[in-house]
């Protein structure tokens, strides 16, 4: 029996909202808040004609806003607050859910909205420098709130989409049944579906581009090694899906496991882009349609890449037109048994599927399961520990267990194929 306030109504937060409501069990009232309230009625009025007994209520709130956010906590009175808005909302809806002493759960790393804010930009310049990589975001917000959650007694489950999330939780499962120490994890994202656009993201546009434009890293003895953005190609054969090209990119799971697992010398991540996504995404970041930093347009200040976001589709309406599988997962290289060991555990979700079931593309299906599903172990107090952890700092397996059982299979291969 729980109260769940879900923030956001996108592409995710639809696969995590009816994905709660088929978890009947631990999730048996919900409050579905966002800025546009009219996307949470359709889906409450959608749940409800199905025939749901989940008790639902929607509301209107404006998730920048610390206090709008704590005022709807206070009304509703939630177990727990599910963040599936935008990366640029975390830092404001952690800070109303320690004010009410409720748990939080979130799917992607805070990043700001405004990259040329100068009290931001002064502290990523330093920590460009100190630390060694260029993404807008990292942990360290996130992690600041350590020791306030702590006092508060509240959990911050952060990054439970698929990667971060299942990859890192991935992770732990490895360490836990296969191997005494692990060396090496790469962590693939292939995404063979076709929408039949030449050009649409499959998840928000804004925050899909800006992490695909920045420029790659890994983490290899202990540091960061910084590339050029998709200077580091390779191709690999993923099962179900075939051959691919993949590109390596910074992705916010590295930094956790980096710290979380000091044993592994080597992580690196890549993903799948197509060369019509690739030359549309160098065209636009060349005439600046990328950018974040607003301009003056016919008397009125529009941010380019918000304006490239209104021109593409929405991709909570990739759903019906995607055919294809993706294939997410990771290959480990490490010591059993004082024997070398390689093993690769991974997911393949088809996109028809995904529709047929939820009324929407793989994508979304992939981060909106993860997400009820950490959600529910942090309700079911499977997964509660004051303070703020990644999905890497907890027992992988009932997390393991729920993905067979919410429609994410996984599969362990002892003998895969390594990319160089
Ligand atoms: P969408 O853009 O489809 O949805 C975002 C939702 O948040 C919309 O309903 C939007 O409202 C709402 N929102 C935005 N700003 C506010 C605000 N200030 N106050 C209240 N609501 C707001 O994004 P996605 O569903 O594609 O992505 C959701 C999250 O999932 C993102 O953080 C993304 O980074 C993350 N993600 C994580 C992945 C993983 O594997 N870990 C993979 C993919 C995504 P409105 O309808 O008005 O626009």
């Amino acid at each position: 029996m729980s109260r769940l306030l879900v923030i956001g109504c996108g592409g995710v937060a639809q696969v995590a909202i009816q994905k709660c409501a088929q978890n009947n069990k631990v999730f048996t009232e919900m409050c579905l808040a966002s800025r546009t309230v009219s996307k949470c009625d359709a889906l409450k009025d959608k749940l409800e004609k199905q025939g749901t007994s989940v008790k639902i209520t929607t509301a209107t709130v404006n998730a920048d806003d610390s206090a709008d956010v704590a005022k709807l906590i206070k009304e509703y009175q939630p177990d727990a607050v599910l963040n599936v808005a935008l990366p640029y909302q975390d830092l404001a809806i952690m800070d109303a859910c320690l004010e009410c002493k409720v748990d939080y759960i979130d799917t992607a790393n805070y990043e700001p909205e405004d990259t040329d804010e100068p009290v931001w930009r002064a502290a990523y310049e330093k920590r460009c420098k100190e630390k060694g990589f260029t993404a807008y975001f990292d942990y360290s917000y996130q992690w600041a709130y350590m020791d306030k959650f702590k006092e508060a007694g509240i959990t911050g489950l952060l990054g439970t989409g698929f990667d971060p999330g299942v990859t890192s939780v991935f992770v732990a499962y490895a360490k836990k049944h296969y191997f005494d120490e692990i060396h090496s994890v790469d962590i693939l994202d292939c995404n063979g579906g076709d929408h039949g656009y030449a050009f649409a993201t499959n998840f928000n546009p804004e925050i899909n581009l800006r992490e695909v434009s920045a420029n790659g890293s890994y983490w290899e003895d202990g540091h960061w090694v910084e590339t050029r953005p998709m200077e580091i190609k390779r191709e690999y054969d993923f099962p179900q899906v075939g051959k691919k090209d993949m590109y390596l990119l910074h992705h916010e799971e590295i930094e956790a496991l980096g710290r979380n697992f000091p044993e592994i010398k080597r992580i690196r991540f890549f993903m799948t882009f197509g060369q019509s996504y690739l030359d549309h995404m160098r065209c636009l970041e060349d005439v600046g349609m990328l950018s974040t930093s607003p301009v003056m347009f016919e008397g009125r200040e529009i941010v380019p890449i918000q304006f490239l976001k209104a021109l593409l589709p929405d991709p909570a309406s990739l759903g019906p037109r995607t055919v294809g599988k993706t294939n997410i997962g990771c290959i480990f290289k490490g010591i059993k048994d004082g024997k070398e060991k390689t093993l690769f555990i991974y997911n393949v979700c088809d996109h028809q599927e995904c529709y047929k079931e939820l009324g929407s593309q793989a994508i979304s299906y992939t981060t909106g399961v993860p997400a009820m599903i950490g959600t529910s172990l942090v309700l079911e107090g499977k997964w509660k520990k004051p303070g703020v952890y990644t999905t890497d700092e907890f027992d992988p397996d009932p997390y393991m267990e729920m993905l067979n059982e919410f429609g994410l299979p996984w599969v362990v291969d002892e003998n895969p194929v390594l990319v160089d």
